[in-house]
């Protein structure tokens, strides 16, 4: 595999061959941000620091790829929340970064959570118990609206359609 990778990147220009390099010794430097989940460079990842996002909705997302597809579409400004998988049926998954997500709730004046999970089975049983673990804390809570196809994975959405699910998202309270 490994052979075959450098075999690959050897037919190709030298540009793209430094671009490669430099991207993969930044690999080294990745890291979870310590308050989202999102990949970073830093403690926090740039999304966090940015002092021009808005502080009070956080989008939960499974995975830092949703992220980079939401952003994409440049409609929402607030923070964000990976939870890092989704959970499986009839299990309460414990690796899933939710009493991280209810702890930021008590500290950061939160007014909304858009629930961002994939619409498919382990994504709305995700959202379900998600809705139940955040009903104690005065905040909306809205799940992206319909036009997702079911079964389908937010990171390959289209912008268009990703655009229209974040404004028509629902309110689940
Ligand atoms: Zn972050």
């Amino acid at each position: 595999m490994a052979e075959r990778l450098v075999l690959f990147l050897f037919k190709q220009n030298k540009e793209k061959i430094k671009d490669f390099s430099e991207n993969l010794a930044k690999l080294k430097e990745l890291r979870y941000c310590e308050r989202c989940f999102n990949i970073s460079e830093e403690n926090l990842c740039e999304i966090c620091n940015n002092k021009q996002r808005e502080d009070d909705a956080i989008c939960v997302v499974e995975d830092p790829l949703d992220i980079i597809s939401i952003e994409r579409t440049g409609i929402y400004k607030g923070l964000y929340h990976v939870l890092g998988g989704s959970m499986e049926a009839g299990e309460e998954k414990n690796d899933l970064k939710i009493p991280e997500l209810l702890e930021r709730l008590k500290k950061e004046g939160i007014k909304e959570i858009i629930i961002a999970t994939n619409p498919t089975t382990e994504g709305d049983m995700t959202s379900l118990y998600l809705k139940r673990k955040l009903q104690n804390f005065k905040i909306k809570i809205t799940r992206l609206g319909r036009g997702l196809s079911t079964g389908g994975d937010i990171e390959y959405a289209d912008e268009l359609t990703l655009s229209s699910a974040l404004t028509n998202r629902e309110k689940l309270n």
